[in-house]
């Protein structure tokens, strides 16, 4: 009873989702991502030009001229909406400053013309999820203004986040790393994927915890296998897009080494993260033995933010665990497993003595954004200028490799 129930509300469920994301894609006329000549955000060509650019051209008109015309906008409500929350994510905003725009973005997106005609009302704000902020955001960018709330975050956040590693940024195809709403993300993985396509990746990984991480709300054998069945249909969704959502999981590492979730749900996935997140500060020796076995598990395809260290940021300060490197990244090598290059600003894991090592040892590597929300599938740009600065050759990185040849290595 409990299937034939569930199946039925999941394909209802599955109606509407398809029938938002239906709306999404025609509303969907401007990017997360600035164009690359812009430097910001995502610098795989292709990207489409959007509201940076008007913004920058309401900057410019405003320096000398204190009651300046306000730039001309045509990406309309929605985009304007995602805008602001990807950038502000990307900056590391706490996400109660982000939630009021990703949720009025929600609620605006089936309603198309409905929205021109309560900007006109004044009704806006009866809408659930439109307050007054959102709300003067929304009737700017119906009245063809850039909102000045966009403008603001344009010009203090819009540039880049790092000086240097663009060419292995250029050459990246994707992220192996990424958490949505099922775990501990903030947004639905539909979000996730069209931010990673406007940032012009060809696959993302979407890899929610295991179920032993009960903090971070980790997938049951239930809940992944009907998230499997999510991804397939965003990818059969989106078809010859030239982008694909991959099956993935960041499983942790157990006290024994071995994998927080059952062989057959691992062997159903397309790349696997494993990840410590228990007893940390374990002994060097128990440390070493529980990584080295958790690398030589063929499931294992990256080993991910391996000291678990935590550097700045509102969670604390968290000193790196302690291991025999020279064991574990050798173990990497002879299994083909990937060194994670955490790219979250807090993590910067393995510390550079370590990222050397494994560099000098001659290891793969994985540069993933750990993203939690979609502006911070940006955060690629750190691991990319901490991994050119060390000299580290692109077709060493995973990421830079073609689908193809990515799901070939990964096979366990
Ligand atoms: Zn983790
Ligand atoms: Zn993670």
């Amino acid at each position: 009873m409990w299937t034939g129930l569930s199946h039925c509300l999941w394909k209802t469920l599955w109606i509407r989702v398809m029938a938002l994301w239906n709306v999404r894609r025609r509303l969907w006329n401007a990017p997360s991502a600035p164009p690359a000549e812009l430097g910001v955000g995502g610098s795989r060509p292709g990207g489409r030009v959007g509201v940076v650019r008007r913004a920058g051209a309401w900057q410019d008109q405003g320096v000398d001229d204190p009651t300046p015309e306000p730039a001309p906008y045509a990406d309309g409500p929605v985009a304007a909406l995602r805008r602001i929350a990807f950038l502000l994510e990307r900056s590391r905003a706490e996400s109660y400053k982000v939630k009021a725009y990703r949720s009025a973005a929600q609620t605006l997106l089936p309603l198309g013309e409905e929205v021109a005609d309560r900007v006109e009302d004044g009704t806006l704000t009866d809408l659930p999820g439109i307050g007054p902020s959102t709300a003067k955001v929304v009737v700017a960018a119906v009245q063809g203004r850039v909102p000045d709330r966009l403008a603001t975050l344009e010009r203090e956040v819009g540039g880049p986040l790092v000086e240097g590693g663009e060419r292995v940024r250029a050459a990246l195809r994707g992220d192996l790393h990424s958490h949505s709403d099922w775990s501990d993300g903030g947004s639905p993985i539909e979000e996730m994927a069209f931010t990673a396509m406007e940032l012009g990746h060809d696959y993302l990984v979407l890899t929610d915890h295991s179920p032993r991480l009960t903090v971070a709300n980790g997938l049951s054998v239930a809940r992944l296998t009907r998230q499997l069945g999510v991804v397939e249909a965003v990818n059969e969704h989106l078809g010859d897009d030239g982008f694909r959502l991959l099956k993935g999981i960041e499983v942790d590492i157990l006290d024994d080494g071995s994998l927080d979730q059952t062989e057959e749900m691992l062997g159903r996935l397309d790349v696997r993260v494993a990840s410590v997140h228990s007893k940390l500060a374990m002994d060097p020796e128990p440390m070493t033995r529980r990584m080295v076995a958790a690398v030589h598990n063929p499931f294992t395809n990256v080993l991910g933010h391996c000291t678990g260290r935590l550097v700045t940021g509102n969670r604390g300060k968290r000193k790196q665990s302690e291991f025999d490197a020279e064991q574990v990244f050798g173990a990497c090598l002879e299994t083909g497993t990937a060194v994670e290059i955490n790219s979250r600003p807090e993590r910067r894991d393995p510390p550079t003595k370590l990222l050397q090592l494994a560099i000098d040892m001659g290891c793969l590597f994985s540069i993933d954004s750990d993203s939690h929300a979609p502006g911070q599938l940006d955060f690629l740009a750190y691991g990319c200028a901490r991994a050119e600065e060390l000299g580290l050759e692109a077709d060493r990185i995973v990421n830079t490799w073609p689908l193809d040849r990515l799901l070939e290595w990964a096979k366990p």
